[in-house]
């Protein structure tokens, strides 16, 4: 499936109407220096619409659906209310982007175990 390039998209993040939008960092100058993000305020959900050069990943479009994921998965953090105030030294384990990238990534194999067991 190709993830879209354009318009907006609609997510249901626990009772929450979320939008997911693709930009250019020349357009959002907020993608400077990451992929994605959320924004709880707003409730936006921005992926930034890759361009392909020497230096980019091969499959653009496997890597925004990662991030996808990602930025979906600190929504769901949030709308749980599980933000900031998470308990850590160094910034909220809710926050912490190797654990929010962790179920990103691992999100389809958990989903594809959870079914194969039908423990959904
Ligand atoms: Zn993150």
């Amino acid at each position: 499936m190709l993830i879209f390039k354009e318009g907006i998209m609609k997510v249901n993040i626990l009772g929450t109407e979320y939008t997911i939008q693709r930009r250019s960092e020349k357009k959002d100058p907020k993608l400077e220096g990451k992929d994605g993000y959320m924004d709880s305020s707003t409730k936006e959900i921005i992926v930034e619409v890759f361009e392909e050069d020497s230096d980019s990943k091969r499959d653009l479009e496997y890597y925004a659906k990662a991030v996808i994921r990602h930025e979906i998965i600190h929504a769901f953090l949030f709308e749980s209310g599980l933000d900031t105030c998470s308990n850590s030294h160094f910034g909220g384990w809710s926050e912490n982007e190797e654990m929010v990238d962790w179920i990103a990534i691992q999100f389809p194999k958990l989903q594809k175990a959870f079914e194969e067991v039908g423990c959904l």
